[in-house]
């Protein structure tokens, strides 16, 4: 039997306990073998890497300015994986069954070379390798973005109406050049394309219809989120939640929908195809209907830690391990380790009462 690690020992200042542990952990867990399940009997199919904890926008209900300002203290470039270390880590995902690796931050594009890392990725073999974006620099990226093997990519665009999407960005950024960037993208063959709308109550409500009708027909595929209450700083409230029911039948009022099936076990997006023939939405309840008993996803942070939910309050440091000597199949022991006593099911549980306890930022662990 594994010996449990304590998160507080993770957390410690002093990560030699943690290292310890882990040590102790990776000795004693058993081999890894068969499919990998969590204590819910969820198995490990997505990786979402988060490439960096900075961005070029401050979206209201992501990175607010207000305490996403010039003094917020973001992670030195030492702190950071490498991208030779992410790699490393992200093979170990794909040898206990990662399928997906999706890039994400912060803004990913800000990082670096980061058409180097996905070459990388790319040589791990047969994963479905993918990037979330805000599209600012993809216009001139996405061509590179194809070359070094990304499969496919998501752009996060959360409303047609210039003033609507200044305001959401809050860096006065136009709809314009992010569409561009869809452009480029779709000329770049990173298709099909997935467009991201989060949906706030009295923000952009206005703009679904719009949204939807635009790409009708495209061949992309807008997403439309419910407003999630990730981290602690964005001043979530049930109020400002749109249910995707109401986003369905605004919708389908104007445009019919049918329900369509989901494309594999997991999916966090309900499908629907326009009833004519125009192509598909999608929308991710993740408030109103969760989904956490099929959540398959993993995150590693920009420092290297994993998270085993979107809401937890601290990950496990695998950059300990991964620069403390650690070889391969130690970090496999210690990843299955964790994944084995997972048991979150924070937003099932959620309710419009529930505190807002210290959360892990968006910006930080990735979409
Ligand atoms: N910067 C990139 C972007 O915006 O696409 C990638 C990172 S961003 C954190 C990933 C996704 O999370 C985006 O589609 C964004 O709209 C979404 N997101 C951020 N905060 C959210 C929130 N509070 N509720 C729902 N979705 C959110
Ligand atoms: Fe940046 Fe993406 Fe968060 Fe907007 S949603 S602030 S673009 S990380
Ligand atoms: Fe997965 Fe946690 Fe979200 Fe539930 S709340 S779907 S467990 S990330």
């Amino acid at each position: 039997m594994a010996t449990i690690i304590p998160l507080a020992d993770l957390r410690a200042p002093d990560r030699t306990d943690a290292l310890a542990a882990f040590a102790r952990e990776a000795a004693l867990a058993p081999a890894v073998g068969g499919a990998l399940a969590d204590a819910r009997g969820r198995g490990l199919h997505d990786l979402r890497i988060s490439v960096t904890d900075r961005c070029n926008f401050r979206c209201v209900y992501c990175m607010p300015k207000d305490v996403f300002g010039r003094d917020y203290p973001f992670l030195a470039h030492a702190d950071l994986l490498s991208f030779e270390e992410i790699a490393r880590v992200a093979r170990v995902f794909v040898d206990l069954g990662v399928r997906k690796i999706r890039l994400t931050g912060g803004e990913p594009l800000l990082r670096k070379n980061v058409e180097r890392l996905i070459a990388m990725l790319r040589a791990l073999g047969d994963v479905d390798l993918t990037l979330t974006t805000n599209g600012a620099l993809l216009a001139r990226k996405a061509a590179d973005l194809r070359a070094a093997g990304l499969s496919r990519i998501t752009v996060s665009l959360d409303s047609l109406d210039d003033a609507t999407f200044r305001a959401m960005n809050d860096v006065d950024f136009p709809v314009a050049r992010v569409l561009e960037g869809i452009d480029a993208a779709a000329a770049a063959g990173l298709a099909p394309i997935k467009i991201n709308m989060v949906v706030k109550r009295g923000m952009n409500e206005a703009s679904i219809l719009p949204m939807a009708r635009r790409f009708k027909g495209s061949g992309h595929i807008v997403r439309f989120i419910e407003f999630m209450d990730v981290g602690a700083t964005n001043g979530w409230r049930m109020d400002d939640v749109v249910p995707a029911a109401e986003i369905v039948r605004t919708i389908g009022a104007q445009m019919p929908l049918v329900p369509a099936d989901p494309n594999y076990e997991g999916e966090v997006a309900e499908r629907w195809r326009y009833a004519d023939g125009g192509g598909e939405i999608g929308v991710i309840a993740s408030v109103t209907q969760a989904f956490c008993r099929d959540c398959t996803r993993a995150r590693l942070s920009t420092d290297g830690k994993v998270y085993t939910c979107l809401f937890a309050t601290d990950g496990y440091d695998l950059r300990t391990l991964v620069r403390g000597g650690f070889d391969d199949a130690a970090l496999a022991r210690a990843v299955a380790a964790i994944w084995r006593r997972r048991d979150d099911r924070y937003s099932e549980i959620r309710t419009a009462d529930t505190p807002r306890t210290p959360k892990v930022e968006m910006s930080y662990i990735g979409g």
